[in-house]
């Protein structure tokens, strides 16, 4: 997948409805992105077959809907106000501010493309002689950018763990890095930078900061005694929820990859302590099975495990995708231990316990924790499903959508705008509407409507012609095979629903 195709799904996006940028007859506001009449339908589908799969498939799996405002002693108890932060550093001359491990990254890839040079060059030169593990361990340019990029990574470790700021400064000034604006090398020291947005919860109580949630798991553990007493649940249980999260992200790119607010679908699982290895594995499996199973080539996943592991965690995992600029965490499956409730439990003094009546004891439950950014899932599917491919006189831009998450299920298409044929689509419509999304139109040729229920991933297309008056049948046509074929009306609410299933779908899972 290449950039270029990026930029085909970014303009896709627009075009066809299904992205726009925020406020954009005010040229925009960055990082913020507004789903159109396609986009939402897509996005509502995927949280749909999320919830399906995590709250109704499961017996004891419950969701929640909390507040986006909450207690800001919440945040203190989580560790989000003095924790949750990004290292940044400003350029004096172009007051452009930058995330300094980024500036490092991107630092380090440049000595990385030398190395690929390098590497290009030698395989032109030695031809089928080309030994690429001895040139790499041997030769003295590719040693020395693989040391650099070594000793950046090393110090930007340490720097960062030791919360030694000016030695990731220090670092960028040895490094030679200049401002790509300016050019210039004219730095401010390093800070950290809190993620979260806050505002004030009363008009007239200047104290009162607020935040707004910079994820949505802290609404399900404030909630784990209220679930659990009045819902009787007994471990190992989970509680599920989707919404927005907000994060100033001091360095928005990629699309809907990285936004200042987004939504999350996350599952916080509770389990007895000694469990949470057994449940950890599980999920992990489960939530890799559930991206699956939407037809997405497995070359594309991959599991990414955590070597450094946050303060809380015993066991972390990404699930990443393969996008056109590398690959990248969509989900991420957390081990939290008994962290968060046993913080909420001290700063509060309230008990948040189970009675555990096998075991005759009380404790803190674990948690595994399976955490998935709804706009990253989004993007998987446009990147994965947007092709052009060639045709007959042509070609055809289509999006292949898993047939289930489509944002129409059909499109009812009269041949002609007259002779009673748009009477008898709008017959057809009104049974249909009511088990499926359908999406009705009457103007352009035929082909060009075909066209357009291809670029928006539009599974089946109903036609009504003259012959259908007559023999009360019509023309289907499906989106991937293009293959068409003649049916009578009655037989078209079974077609469509085989053809767009959500249980088949998640009865394969
Ligand atoms: P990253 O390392 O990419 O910043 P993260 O490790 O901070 O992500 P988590 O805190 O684990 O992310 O959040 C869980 C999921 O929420 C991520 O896997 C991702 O899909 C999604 N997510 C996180 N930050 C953003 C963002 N700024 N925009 C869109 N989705 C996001």
């Amino acid at each position: 997948m290449s950039e270029e195709h990026f930029k085909h799904v970014i303009a896709h996006a627009k075009e066809y409805g299904f992205v726009f940028p925020s406020s954009e007859i005010y040229d925009g506001l960055a990082a913020v992105y507004d789903y159109g009449q396609n986009g939402v339908e897509l996005k509502k589908n995927i949280r749909d077959y999320w919830w399906k799969s995590m709250v109704q498939l499961n017996e004891n799996i419950v969701g929640l809907d909390a507040a986006i405002f909450m207690s800001p002693s919440v945040w203190k108890t989580s560790g989000h106000v003095d924790g949750f932060n990004d290292p940044m550093i400003d350029n004096k001359d172009s007051k452009k501010r930058y995330r300094a491990d980024v500036l490092l990254e991107e630092h380090q890839e440049k000595y990385r493309k030398k190395i690929q040079k390098e590497i290009a060059k030698a395989s032109k030169r030695f031809g089928d002689d080309f030994d690429l593990d001895q040139f790499l361990a041997t030769n003295p340019n590719v040693l020395r950018n693989q040391n650099k990029i070594d000793h950046i990574s090393n110090e930007m470790r340490e720097g960062l763990e030791q919360n030694d700021l000016e030695r990731i400064r220090q670092l960028i000034i040895d490094e030679g890095i200049a401002c790509p604006i300016s050019g210039s090398k004219n730095w401010t020291e390093v800070r950290q930078f809190n993620l979260m947005y806050s505002t004030q919860m009363s008009a007239t109580d200047g104290e009162s900061e607020i935040y707004l949630r910079p994820e949505t798991a802290q609404g399900i553990f404030v909630n784990y005694l209220n679930v659990q007493k009045t819902g009787r649940m007994r471990l190992p249980f989970g509680i599920a929820q989707t919404g927005k999260a907000f994060r100033n992200e001091i360095v928005a790119r990629q699309f809907i990859m990285r936004m200042k607010e987004f939504e999350q679908m996350e599952m916080q699982f509770f389990v007895a302590p000694g469990d949470e290895m057994k449940w950890y594995e599980h999920w992990k499996a489960q939530r890799l099975q559930w991206h699956l199973n939407l037809g997405i080539d497995p070359e594309r996943y991959r599991y990414h495990d955590h070597t450094k592991l946050a303060h809380y965690a015993n066991a972390a995992v990404d699930i990443e995708y393969e996008f056109p600029f590398g690959f990248k965490e969509v989900e991420g499956i957390h081990s939290r231990t008994d962290f968060d409730l046993g913080q909420h439990q001290e700063s509060t003094g309230k008990k948040i316990q189970y009675f555990d009546s096998e075991r005759n004891e009380s404790y803190v439950p674990y948690v595994v924790e399976t955490s998935i950014g709804l706009d990253r899932m989004f993007l998987v599917l446009l990147s994965n499903s947007l092709k052009t491919e060639e045709v007959e006189g042509g070609t055809r831009t289509v999006l292949s959508l898993p047939p289930a998450l489509a944002p129409f299920q059909c499109a009812i298409l009269p041949l002609v705008k007259k002779d009673g044929l748009p009477e008898m689509a709008r017959k057809i419509m009104d049974d249909l509407k009511f088990d499926f999304s359908c999406y009705y139109e009457e103007k352009d040729s035929i082909g060009k409507r075909y066209r357009r229920q291809d670029a928006i991933g539009t599974p089946v297309c109903i036609t009504v012609d003259h012959e259908s008056l007559e023999n009360n049948d019509v023309t289907v046509r499906f989106r991937d095979s293009m293959e068409q074929k003649r049916v009578k009306i009655e037989e078209l609410s079974t077609i469509v629903s085989i053809e767009v299933s959500m249980k088949e779908l998640l009865k394969n899972l």
